[in-house]
């Protein structure tokens, strides 16, 4: 425990608690008691990483927080830095991320000319130099995109200008579109140790269907290929619930996976953005609908069932590794609340209690940087127990938290707390109490953000708002 005021509550106080929650929060944090909790836990499925909501920064005062951070050491813990590149070659249907299109030459080695300098306005002060960093991650839009010479001079430049572990996970991120053996090979030289490929589907009518360009062929042997040179772990994504993608063609790209004998893989369930290109060409039925929530959950549990039965080590609720190759570091320092430094047009990271997002427009990304300013746009004040919040959404990921040993290392009784939801929910299926731990079962698990956010808005609701101290 840290020293805190101990938070206690009695049953008796957190029943009447939750006797006088509105109908809404009621629905929204205790599951529905319908027989079937893989399918319907919840009225409505959350996509998005959980957490609590912050304060925004007054933008005046962004600067200050931002070189008050930098002037300390913050943290002795593992930390990751971010960079984005955020350009890509296609726009792909289903993808709420897109910003930019790629133009090879003049604007991205722009691009990439003033991210190293973002760079290097930090690489000297208190924070940056104070404690190895652990994990770094170029994602995107489409790092693979850039040009051979690029993707090198900048992870040099990561190397100089960033103090990196000896054992520092550097993943590249990309799609096998354009992804020659040059670029390939200058990531490999520029000390890349891991590939994150987004791959989405192995079948040439469905990736077609959502912008993918390369054939499901071309593709295996490009992995083929990359995988073979042996010098980094190779993980790919790969989505289930998009148009034309039944169950035993998501069957077949679990199973190809797990042919090819690559180091790791994600399972994502597809994110429909609202007004997004996905949901308007399935309104005007331009394409065929996605799956549903239930088909959702049942090719959630079919991967899973095809995973357990490859025997691969489970690093997360949506994500395997077959090797010690795959470590996964980047995931889960993000997913666990860990600092994250954040360079590049469109990039977010978290440092000493806020959030900040940069600017994701280029113009204004460069504008900022001429300044000498670092280019935030937006920073949010995370709430009180966003330590305590961001260690149990970390937890849960892994699909199992200890709420005795979190509570008393932050002050609170968990298990009481949380009691009337654990109660219920144990009760429908979506969770075990076993030894201390809460476990998800398999439903649980494809409910695991509706869950986790549902204890910390729960938390707010109990405890935040009125606080009762021994
Ligand atoms: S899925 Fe990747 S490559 Fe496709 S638009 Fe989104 S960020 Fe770009």
């Amino acid at each position: 425990m840290k020293g805190r005021t101990k938070h206690k509550m009695n049953i008796g106080t957190l029943n009447r608690h939750t006797s006088e929650m509105t109908p809404q929060d009621q629905r929204r944090f205790f599951a529905n008691e319908n027989g079937d909790p893989l399918h319907a836990a919840f009225d409505k499925k959350s996509a998005v990483h959980p957490g609590a909501r912050g304060w925004p920064l007054d933008p005046e005062s962004i600067g200050e927080v931002w070189s008050k951070i930098l002037a300390g050491e913050g943290k002795k813990e593992k930390r990751a830095a971010y960079f984005h590149i955020p350009f890509c070659e296609t726009h792909c249907l289903y993808c709420g991320f897109y910003l930019n299109p790629f133009k090879a030459g003049e604007e991205e080695n722009r691009y990439v000319d003033y991210i190293i300098r973002e760079l290097e306005m930090v690489a000297e002060t208190p924070f940056i130099k104070s404690h190895p960093f652990h994990a770094v991650y170029l994602g995107g839009g489409t790092p693979s995109a850039l040009s051979h010479e690029n993707l090198f001079r900048l992870l040099k430049a990561i190397q100089k200008h960033l103090p990196l572990a000896n054992d520092c996970e550097i993943t590249v991120e990309g799609r096998v579109y354009h992804f020659s053996d040059d670029k390939v090979f200058a990531c490999i030289e520029g000390g890349v140790n891991r590939f994150s490929i987004g791959v989405q589907s192995f079948d040439t009518h469905v990736r077609r269907k959502m912008g993918r360009i390369e054939t499901g062929e071309k593709v295996v042997k490009r992995l083929e290929y990359i995988n073979s040179l042996d010098q980094t772990a190779m993980v790919i994504d790969l989505i289930y619930g998009l148009p034309y993608q039944t169950m035993e063609i998501w069957e077949k790209d679990v199973t190809k996976y797990i042919e090819l004998r690559l180091d790791g893989v994600d399972l994502y369930q597809l994110n429909i953005f609202k007004k997004g290109r996905l949901e308007e060409a399935a309104r005007k039925k331009t394409i065929a609908p996605p799956a549903d929530i239930r088909m959702q959950a049942d090719m959630f549990a079919s991967g899973v069932e095809i995973m357990k039965r490859a025997r691969y080590r489970r690093l997360s609720i949506s994500h395997w590794g077959r090797t010690t190759r795959e470590r996964n570091i980047y995931n889960t320092l993000a997913l666990s609340g860990k600092v994250c430094v954040p360079f590049g047009s469109s990039a977010g990271g978290w440092l000493d209690g806020y959030f900040f997002f940069q600017d994701n427009r280029l113009d204004g990304y460069y504008r900022r940087i001429d300044e000498g300013d670092k280019p935030i746009a937006m920073s949010m004040k995370q709430p009180e127990n966003n330590d305590l919040f961001k260690e149990l959404a970390g937890q849960m990921e892994l699909g199992r938290c200890h709420l005795k040993e979190l509570g008393e290392h932050y002050g609170f009784e968990l298990e009481e707390i949380f009691f009337p939801l654990l109660e219920q929910w144990e009760k429908v299926g979506l969770i075990k109490i076993n030894e201390g731990w809460t476990e998800l079962t398999l439903a649980g698990e494809f409910w695991q953000v509706n869950l986790c956010q549902a204890l910390i808005d729960y938390f707010a609701v109990v405890i935040e708002l009125q606080p009762v101290n021994n």
